[in-house]
């Protein structure tokens, strides 16, 4: 019998935060078929997903849900990041804060994606529990609510107190015009589940005959006739096969969608050349220059117990003060990333304007072999600058009257040789395939997100993102998808 998966109308490479969306709202046409190639495993229902509780992100070493790079995170400063590698993608693992970009950032990003563009988008995509008016929606997939102030973990309410006392503003609704403060976090969460768009779009659509999703498949090379895509190569269970396509949509998350890119050949030349690999296209803004926002740990020593209810998310309120977050973690990452090592809870001080560009190379023409991944925080006199600021008002708000009887700060080094003794990652990279207009040189996708100077190829997840916003990227991440998925029903 012929495999019945030989042909698609559309592939999407990734079933992560963008590729369920794009899979699910193009097969809505009952005449289009879709495939969605997954390389991680998958589930049968929201309820089967293995990576449901919210309170903890199941990322620590061993997770069968994540891949894991080495990376650098600034000169002589080695880490590791993970990405999620699931049905889901990065969302069904991570820590549940669902804010949209703000206003300003969009002003960084192509005229069609003025926020006034892409708020429709935004309100569609959403079901906010806790407001009902012209910038939220009702009546999305994706659930989003707050923790209300009385229920509040302990070291939450005592944060937010201590903000208050310290004059910052308060914010009761951080998807609103984004003028910064304390505030709760909006949370894509509901009956006690993290909700992946896996569960809000893929799961729902699942029943239909035009969608086809499978998991643990592995697409190693897109494949070209001249300029033009004509499919994919996938590998499962050790057997590689090709599948013909219309239109390949890569949704693979801002690290493997430009590694796919160069290994299939479109990349920069030079670079391409000196892993052996034919050019099909020379792209310099491939796998260049992506943003991501550096993250200082302020660690402390709690005196006694601290009280964190059951229902209380990874991080349910935080400081937006200028272009620093700051964030009170619920509890000791120990406890959040089973398995992580850090004993002692920490305070977290965003940067998330900053000026730091990192690059993605190929170590190698082959798949199997891990991209160098160098993210060059810190390298900017006003980076570090910002930080230590951020060190500073954390400092001050953990020797508040609010803070202060619970806990003990376990550093007060206000430098550069703290900041850089404890740089870490928000885990936000976007921005390794920007888009731009059309006389921007680095652009690798249009503002519709297709990839120019090559037909049948388009890019929908992070990656085309000008740049990481200045707030988590998942909500804007599934308007990405949404609106890119309306371009191609056009
Ligand atoms: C631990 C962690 C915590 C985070 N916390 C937050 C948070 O609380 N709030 C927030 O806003 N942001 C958070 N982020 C970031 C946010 O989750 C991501 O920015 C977002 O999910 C990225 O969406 P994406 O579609 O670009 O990629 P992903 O969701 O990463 O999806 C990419 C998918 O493609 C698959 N794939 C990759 N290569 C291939 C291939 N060759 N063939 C087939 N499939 C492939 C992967 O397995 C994956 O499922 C966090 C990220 C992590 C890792």
């Amino acid at each position: 019998m012929a495999d019945p998966i030989r042909a698609a109308d559309v592939v999407v490479v990734g079933g992560g935060s963008s590729g369920c969306v794009v899979a699910a709202r193009l097969s809505e046409d009952p005449g289009r078929s879709v495939l969605l190639l997954e390389s991680g495993p998958g589930y049968r229902s929201a309820l089967d997903c293995p990576v449901l509780d919210y309170r903890t992100l199941p990322v620590g070493p061993g997770s069968a849900f994540t891949e894991t790079y080495g990376v650098e995170l600034a000169p002589s400063v080695p880490s590791t990041m993970v990405r999620g590698r699931v049905l889901g993608g990065s969302g069904a693992v991570n820590g549940a804060y669902f804010v949209r970009g703000t206003e300003a950032d969009f002003r960084h990003w192509p005229a069609s994606w003025s926020y006034e563009n892409v708020l429709p988008a935004f309100r569609a995509l959403e079901r906010d529990a806790d407001f009902d008016d012209d910038r939220h929606g009702t009546t999305g997939p994706m659930p989003v609510r707050r923790q209300p102030v009385e229920q509040l973990s302990e070291i939450s309410a005592a944060f937010r107190a201590a903000a208050l006392g310290a004059g910052h503003p308060e914010e009761p609704d951080k998807n609103g015009t984004g003028v910064g403060g304390i505030g709760p976090v909006p949370l894509n969460v509901d009956g006690g589940r993290r909700v992946s768009t896996a569960a809000a779009y893929l799961l729902p659509a699942s029943g239909r005959p035009n969608l086809t999703v499978e998991t643990n498949s592995d697409v190693v090379r897109i494949l070209f006739s001249g300029n033009e895509t004509v499919g994919v190569a996938v590998e499962a269970g050790g057997v590689r096969r090709t599948v013909r396509a219309g239109r390949v949509v890569l949704a693979a998350g801002p690290v493997e969608t430009p590694v796919l890119l160069m290994l299939s050949g479109i990349g920069p030349e030079e670079h391409l050349r000196s892993n052996d690999i034919p050019v099909v296209l020379d792209l310099p803004g491939v796998g260049t220059e992506f943003s991501d926002h550096p993250e200082v740990a302020l660690p402390y020593r709690i005196r006694d117990s601290l009280r964190r209810s059951d229902t209380s998310p990874v991080v349910e309120t935080v400081l937006n003060v200028g272009d620093l977050e700051i964030r009170p973690y619920t509890a000791p990452f120990d406890v959040l990333v089973p398995g992580s090592g850090q004993p002692d809870p920490i305070l977290g001080i965003g940067l998330m304007v900053a000026d730091s560009r990192g690059d993605i190379r190929l170590t190698s023409s082959h798949r199997q072999d891990r991209p160098r991944i160098e993210y060059r925080y810190a390298q900017s006199a006003s980076d570090r600058r910002a930080l230590r600021e951020g060190q500073a008002i954390g400092l001050e708000l953990l020797h508040s009257p609010d803070l202060r009887p619970l806990l003990v700060p376990l550093s007060e080094d206000v430098s550069d040789r703290s900041v850089l003794a404890h740089l870490g990652t928000s885990l936000h990279l976007c921005g390794s395939c920007r888009m731009g207009e059309s006389g921007d040189a680095a652009a690798v996708v249009d503002a519709r997100c297709n990839v120019r100077g090559v037909e049948g190829l388009t890019i929908a997840d992070t990656s085309v993102f000008p740049v990481v916003p200045s707030r988590g990227p998942h909500a804007t991440a599934v308007m990405v998808a949404e609106r890119v998925s309306t371009f191609l029903r056009e």
